[in-house]
């Protein structure tokens, strides 16, 4: 019996599972090889960090755990059991002989998100160099450059309206989803911000350096540009809340905690992207953090506590 398995090792679920090993903590961690970011070139804003590769963040991090006596299985989580309020019973593998079960008192959900990308041809060639979905990460190295902005809607009007910050130079493209209201057609004209409905045929640019230069459209007209930033939405990279029937936040649809991260279901905690706030590297390593020093003080016996 474990007393917490986490699912997912990017930066929530190291970071909690460092915390606990160092709290003493039988922690086992699940780590199947797909972070979030594993496109982006350097991870920003990290203090101490910034611009670290996505890769050695998380080597760093696995190292870590290990020599705190956390251990780490590659493994995919498939299903879990809550057998009772203090017992879990985690499930690996397709029911091949791969299949394998694991008991813990706690269970911690880092699984993150997954991003709906574009499906245009050339897209993986620039994608976390010069295409990116994140202003809050990439925005400050595209100060004054030419951005193109993909997405529809009021949402994606405030997206590209966000950009400002960092340029002045910004063309929307709603690929004809003709969803824009009269007010926000009056806001983007405001900032001089173009809109452009034509449908994307390919991104074209520099492969070696991964940088974009140019969008060209089904109808041959061409866009010059320096970046792109897509608002297309995200889903959750495992279902595995929904298996253990955790309730959602209302106003985002990410998986709803308390202050100590705990989920609607007792013994269930969540960090990093699937929960609400900031989708940052940072925040998630925060979040794993705080859950972790909520799972410790949640297993110390009540003797052990002050009245
Ligand atoms: C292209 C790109 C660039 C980014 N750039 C930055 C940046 O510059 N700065 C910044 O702060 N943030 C950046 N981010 C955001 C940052 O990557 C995320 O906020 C962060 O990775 C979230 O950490 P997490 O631990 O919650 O989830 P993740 O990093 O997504 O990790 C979740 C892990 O859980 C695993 N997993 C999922 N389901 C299962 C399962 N069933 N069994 C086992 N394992 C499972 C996944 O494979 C994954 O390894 C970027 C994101 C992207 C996509």
């Amino acid at each position: 019996m474990y007393d917490c398995i986490v699912v997912g090792a990017g930066p929530a679920g190291l970071s909690a599972s460092l915390f606990l090993a160092r709290y003493r903590r039988r922690v086992l961690t699940f780590h199947h090889n797909s972070p979030r970011n594993e496109y982006a070139h350097g991870v920003h804003g990290f203090l101490g960090h910034h611009g670290i590769s996505p890769a050695e963040l998380l080597a760093r991090g696995r190292d870590e755990v290990t020599t705190h006596g956390g251990l780490i299985i590659e493994a995919c989580v498939t299903g879990i059991e809550r057998l009772s309020n203090e017992h879990f019973r985690v499930h690996t593998g397709h029911g091949n002989q791969d299949s394998r079960t694991f008991d813990a008192q706690r269970v911690l959900l880092a699984t993150g998100l997954r991003d709906l990308t574009p499906d245009c041809p050339g897209f993986r060639d620039f994608y976390g160099v010069s295409v990116h979905h994140c202003p809050d990460c990439d925005g400050y190295e595209c100060i004054d450059k030419r951005i193109a902005v993909l997405g529809s809607g009021t949402k994606t009007v405030g997206f590209a309206l966000g950009l400002l910050t960092w340029t002045n130079h910004i063309t929307l493209i709603t690929e004809g989803k003709d969803d824009l209201s009269q007010e926000d057609r009056a806001k983007l004209a405001a900032f001089q911000i173009s809109v452009r409905e034509q449908s994307i045929k390919a991104l074209d640019g520099d492969l070696k350096s991964k940088q974009l230069r140019r969008i060209l459209f089904n109808d041959g007209d061409v866009l010059e540009c320096d970046a792109l930033f897509f608002n297309l939405g995200t889903e959750p990279a495992s279902n595995l809340h929904e298996i253990l029937g955790c309730k959602l936040d209302e106003s985002c649809g990410l998986v709803w905690v308390d202050q100590t991260q705990q989920t609607s279901v007792e013994g269930v905690y969540a960090a990093g992207d699937l929960t609400p706030d900031s989708q940052l590297a940072i925040v998630a390593a925060a979040e794993g953090a705080m859950a972790a020093i909520h799972i410790h003080d949640s297993l110390i016996p009540s003797a052990r506590k002050p009245k």
